[in-house]
């Protein structure tokens, strides 16, 4: 409501224009409820996050959900094990649409330390990823902060042909890259 409060005194006729993309980006930014589920140690720093120290409440966002038909924010914590990459997609795919990701952790984002054939490299061979959040274990305070980055994601997000047009640039940006496998690492 940061927008609005001490604005009505400039608007005296009472009227507020702004653009449908602005207004559904609030109101969607404002009203994300995560899925309940953690793989790993992150889990742990999650949990912090939503307990009564850190307080996850301040941003509207305690409300884990148990179904995710009720959850719009995945955030991946901890390592995802090639056993768990199926469920990991099957929740995400079950989540409502518009919905985000968090890679929590150097596991989750990367494979981080765990490069051995149990462990996917990263959760985003599995699903698509808005945020990743480094570290090992990230802080409760890093999670809430890659919550508030994604908050002002969201809360620019563009729609319709607008959202389109920037599709196809990230597209044919990502088509444009170098493969990894041609990428030379800091030991190469
Ligand atoms: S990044 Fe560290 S704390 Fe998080 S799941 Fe991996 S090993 Fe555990």
């Amino acid at each position: 409501m940061g927008l609005i409060v001490g604005l009505e005194e400039k608007l005296p006729s009472g009227f507020l224009l702004t653009t449908v993309e602005k207004l559904a980006g609030y109101m969607r930014k404002n009203s994300l409820w995560p899925a309940t589920f953690g793989l790993a140690c992150c889990a742990i720093e999650m949990m912090a996050a939503g307990a009564g120290r850190y307080d996850l409440a301040r941003f509207g966002m305690e409300v884990f959900r148990a179904s995710p038909r009720q959850a719009d924010l995945m955030i991946v914590a901890g390592r995802v094990s090639n056993k768990m990459a199926p469920v990991v997609r099957q929740i995400y795919d079950q989540m409502a649409a518009p919905k985000w990701t968090i890679a929590m952790g150097a596991c989750a984002s990367s494979g981080g330390m765990i490069n051995n054939y149990a462990i996917v490299q990263g959760v985003d061979h599995v699903i698509p990823v808005d945020i990743y959040l480094p570290g090992c274990p990230p802080r409760p305070e890093m999670l809430m902060d890659a919550i508030l980055k994604l908050h002002e994601q969201i809360g620019n997000e563009k729609l319709g042909p607008n959202r389109e047009k920037i599709i196809k640039e990230v597209e044919a940006a990502a088509l444009a890259a170098k493969p990894t496998h041609q990428l030379k690492g800091l030991l190469a």
